[in-house]
């Protein structure tokens, strides 16, 4: 027989942590925490399979499901001394979803069930507290109401608001037992008037309509959106906790919080936290209150820390951090209540943290020897280096500060302000840059918060949905903003008088709070501190080497300040389009004859040689791949008639010639028309011009400094041994010509680029004439898929969406058919020279999944955009040390 059914709690622990795909996140680790002897109240977890199996059978349960919820139940019943429905002793649960990573967006948690019209006087018995059970009991059916059966949540808010006018009373707080009473009589009308059935009195009815509610949950619209957000497959389901109530809000010696062991906004390592006096936990993290500090050293003027309010209950938690980060080895996040002064752990998790977080609290606990160097490098997600490794406000800049609200999430950005998560996708998509400004959020806000450059409300603390959703998707975010007035209508924000409408600018720094008017001047981050020890660690752990595409001289020095160790691909083509060449280029392009092109190449030739020389200059000894003119020429070409006249005269040609030559160039399918190395083979003085350029530089360079480069010449789209041999011999020619004018030689390789099917399976042959290969993962994904790298934005994302592609090629490399043929060239190329050396330059050098598959087939090094290279280092040590590291950030 299957089990379905978990027990925790009261000495009966049937899960433990290492469980967490059966029993969901929450489960197992609140049978983890049961175990290690923290005060967890009794319950038992049904498992993710159940949902699975749940859906395979049309929504029907397995027959023998019944009978182990019942024994578990039964099992609570006995541990806490209470009945299910009992008039004097009753026992309430609570319901909650929990798959197997945390998902905002699930079913919202049921309290209370288990109160009917009969357990309510019980309650109200045990709390000494009418008003306590009647309100509890209105909470329940309001929350069962909307979430299980239903009905729009709105409605039971007027009901509330309908009783407060009949009381003549403003508060929630100062309406009286039988005020309650008669709100929950209207609540139960209004059921069954929606749902045309009585609310359910029998305990267990109500609990399998929960149970019901959270496995039907799993394929709401939220959780679909949250799931394909997160790649979570659909296959893992949710597990559905049930467990014995605790009440933070049976009064003042009553509390509930939420709190991580370290700062999750900057990895601190201190006690961070909030809490609430007499309150349930979904009031916390909802954000209607304003939650108290944990630490009296947090605290601020005005503020009551749990510290002081109840400090018994204070030192009992700070053992139960110092525990759960022993055991866990990871920054927790947990939940508690307390009531009349007892403390219960309500959950624990590895806490959700910013990158920066990420960063500290790996380095911080390998120093503390809670983990060892490799486990802190396996810690960090790379990919979330980025958030690092970009802008923050240059604090001598100007600014008009608007107002401050709470540093939710570090990062500065900029952007034009809108009011909805769906203006805010629609205008990211058109390539605007956007800050999404709400009162508060909630997961219906996901896309938007998505597609934002930053995140601001109004209202809620450190812990509210926008903080906590911001920080694990690394956008800036400034929370609870209570100065700030918005107006959804008028579409405006204002503070202090200060208006600001739809479509202005606005600036938010997310590390301080602060909230500008208008755009604020940005700087560079620094590369030292906890950062520089990680990237040591990684480089200690790495095989693969890391370069950088970079071909100006800012890019390359932004390349090596990142531990670029070299240059992978310097696209010379780039160097063309500079205003004071670009005239010479494209008289070289128009010129009807080799003799004319010669005469404009040899104009460029000194600003290619001035640009290697600062290459070279910049890189000082470390290898430089230089690829030869790789776009078709048409690329370069006026089209205004100004222009092509300016070129005409410069030709001697009139502007109907230039407009006829235009056309002569144009093509219907440039990508593969007359470009890369069929450029080298028909015009052979660009070649010439450029590897002269290079020689010429190169030895200026050893002149100057006493140490030559080595330059590394490649040879792009090369489908034919041929095409290489000719180039390469064009290469050579030149290379001899200038060591003889110059008497002076270096060394120097020339290689090619594997970016077609054809070269990848006749590399055998290509490497007996290259002395390196550079996959061109960009064009070799257009080409072996046939899928245009410029139209392919228009269908792909559909593709991805149907799940046809797992993700988009040209992002993450297609292993199984781009990266099978990466696979046979290397081989190939390697059969016919062991020692070929082997890189990747396309965008995928850059991407850690992609980097992953580089360290199976063994390449030499991958190279990628200057801003990714630290990223690549941490993900090429990943992929070294062999494992997908715990990425918690
Ligand atoms: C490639 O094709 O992967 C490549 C690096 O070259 P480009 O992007 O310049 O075509
Ligand atoms: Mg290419």
């Amino acid at each position: 027989m299957t089990k379905w059914v978990y027990s925790f709690g009261a000495g009966h622990n049937e899960g433990r942590s290492e469980m967490r795909n059966l029993l969901g996140g929450k489960g197992a680790n609140l049978a983890e925490m049961a175990a290690i002897g923290l005060p967890v109240p009794p319950g038992f977890t049904i498992t993710t399979e159940l949902c699975t199996a749940f859906y395979e059978n049309q929504g029907k349960y397995p027959d023998e499901l019944a009978g182990q919820v019942r024994e578990a139940l039964g099992r609570i019943e006995k541990a806490v001394g209470r009945t299910f429905g009992d008039r004097h002793k009753p026992l309430l649960v609570s319901v909650r979803s929990g798959a197997r990573v945390s998902m905002p967006g699930m079913m919202d948690t049921v309290l209370n069930l288990g109160l009917n019209d009969v357990s309510v006087e019980g309650l109200a018995d045990a709390a000494k507290d009418p008003r306590f059970a009647w309100d509890s009991y209105r909470r329940f059916v309001q929350m069962y109401g909307s979430v299980v059966l239903d009905v729009d949540h709105h409605r039971f808010e007027e009901i509330i608001e309908h009783a407060k006018i009949d009381a003549g009373v403003v508060q929630d707080t100062d309406l009286s037992p039988k005020d309650w009473q008669r709100v929950v009589a209207g609540y139960k009308d209004l059921i069954e008037g929606e749902t045309g059935k009585p609310f359910p009195q029998d305990p267990e009815e109500q609990l399998w309509g929960a149970i019901g509610a959270v496995f039907g949950s799993w394929m709401n619209p939220r959780a679909i959106t949250y799931r394909k957000l997160h790649d979570i497959p659909a296959g893992w389901g949710t597990a559905v906790n049930v467990q014995a109530m605790v009440f933070g809000n049976m009064g003042n010696d009553c509390a509930t919080g939420v709190c991580f062991t370290r700062d999750p906004s900057t990895g601190r390592n201190v006690y961070y936290g909030e809490y609430l006096v007499n309150a349930q936990g979904e009031d916390v993290v909802a954000g209607i209150r304003t939650p108290q500090p944990m630490s009296k050293a947090g605290a601020k003027p005005g503020e009551v820390s749990l510290e002081e309010a109840m400090p018994e209950v204070y030192e009992q938690l700070v053992q139960v951090r110092s525990t759960l980060e022993k055991h866990y080895r990871d920054m927790q996040d947990m939940e508690f209540t307390v009531q009349q002064r007892t403390l219960y752990m309500l959950q624990t998790r590895n806490g959700k943290r910013t990158a920066a977080a990420s960063l500290k609290i790996a380095v911080d606990m390998a120093h503390e020897g809670l983990i060892d160097q490799k486990e802190a490098v396996l810690r960090v997600n790379p990919a979330s280096l980025d958030q690092l490794l970009h802008p923050m406000l240059d604090p001598k800049a100007p600014r008009v500060l608007l107002a401050k609200g709470l540093p939710a999430s570090p990062g500065a950005a900029s952007g034009s302000v809108v009011f909805s998560a769906d203006e805010a996708e629609s205008r990211a998509g058109k390539g605007e840059t956007v800050i999404l400004v709400r009162v508060e959020t909630s997961p219906e806000d996901i896309h938007g918060m998505n597609a934002a450059k930053g995140i601001l409300t109004t209202r809620g603390g450190m812990t509210s949905h926008a903080a906590v959703v911001a920080r694990g998707m690394g956008r800036p975010c400034v929370a609870g903003a209570g100065g700030i007035t918005v107006d959804y209508n008028a579409q405006t924000l204002s503070a202090g008088g200060k208006v600001v409408r739809a479509g202005e600018i606005i600036t938010l720094d997310g590390a301080t709070g602060e909230v500008f008017v208008g755009p604020v001047a940005m700087i560079e981050p620094t590369m030292s501190g906890d950062f520089g020890t990680l990237m040591e660690w990684a480089d200690g752990a790495r095989r693969l080497k890391v370069r950088a595409n970079a071909e100006t001289p800012l890019d390359a020095q932004t390349a090596r300040k990142f531990g670029a160790e070299g240059i992978g691909l310097c696209r010379t083509e780039h160097m063309f389009f500079a205003p004071e060449r670009i005239h010479q280029v494209r008289q070289m392009i128009m010129a009807s004859d080799e003799a004319g092109r010669r005469a404009a190449l040899s104009r460029l030739l000194p600003f290619q040689r001035e640009d290697f020389h600062q290459l070279f200059t910049i890189m000082a000894g470390l290898p430089v791949t230089i690829r030869l003119l790789d776009p078709p020429l048409h690329e370069f070409l006026p089209h205004a008639d100004a222009e092509l006249a300016e070129v005409g005269k410069a030709l001697g040609a009139d502007l109907e010639a230039m407009r006829r030559r235009v056309n002569e160039l144009a093509e219907a399918n440039p990508m593969l028309g007359h470009r890369g190395c069929r450029l080298g083979v028909t015009y052979p003085e660009i070649y010439e011009m450029q590897a002269r350029a290079i020689f010429e530089g190169a030895l200026l360079v050893a002149k100057e400094t006493g140490k030559p480069p080595h330059p590394e010449i490649m040879i792009p789209l090369v489908g034919v041994k041929k095409e290489l041999e000719i180039t390469r011999a064009q290469v050579e020619k030149v290379a001899k010509e200038v060591f003889a004018e110059q008497g002076k030689t270096l060394e120097y390789t020339i290689g090619t680029m594997i970016e077609l099917p054809r070269a990848a399976l006749i590399a055998d042959k290509i490497a007996e004439v290259a002395d390196f290969f550079s996959f061109g993962t960009n064009d070799l994904t257009q080409t072996v898929f046939g899928l245009s790298r410029d139209d392919a934005g228009k269908f792909l994302p559909t593709y991805v969406d149907m799940g046809i592609l797992p993700k988009d090629p040209f992002v993450s490399i297609d292993v199984e058919g781009v990266g099978e043929m990466i696979r046979i060239a290397a081989e190939k190329g390697r059969k016919t020279k062991p020692n070929l050396k082997l890189g990747i330059c396309g965008e995928h050098g850059g991407d850690p999944a992609s980097i992953a598959f580089c360290e199976t087939v063994k390449l030499d090094y991958v190279s990628c955009s200057p801003y990714r290279v630290p990223v690549a280092r941490l993900a090429a040590a990943q992929a070294a040390l062999g494992v997908e590291g715990d990425r918690t950030a």
